[in-house]
């Protein structure tokens, strides 16, 4: 006599799970906006385009974007 081990679920399948859009959407672009501001203290905080005076920033992410490939010196 064949038996399966597997009962038959009468359970419903599965659902994905739904993501609140509205509610991550404010943080997403929160921190967009945040990784491009620090992107551009990165990658373009330098001479002609400097923010600020001085080589401070530039020093504090010397390696970053020396590791990142922008053009520095
Ligand atoms: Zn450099």
């Amino acid at each position: 006599m064949a038996q399966s081990a597997v009962q038959p679920s009468s359970a419903t399948a599965a659902e994905p799970v739904k993501l609140p859009v509205g509610a991550i959407a404010p943080w997403a672009v929160f921190f967009g906006i945040l990784m491009l501001v620090l992107l551009y203290f990165v990658g373009a905080e330098q001479g002609a385009t400097a923010v600020t005076s001085g080589e401070n920033v530039h020093e504090w992410v010397h390696d970053a974007r020396h590791l990142l490939g922008f053009p520095c010196h």
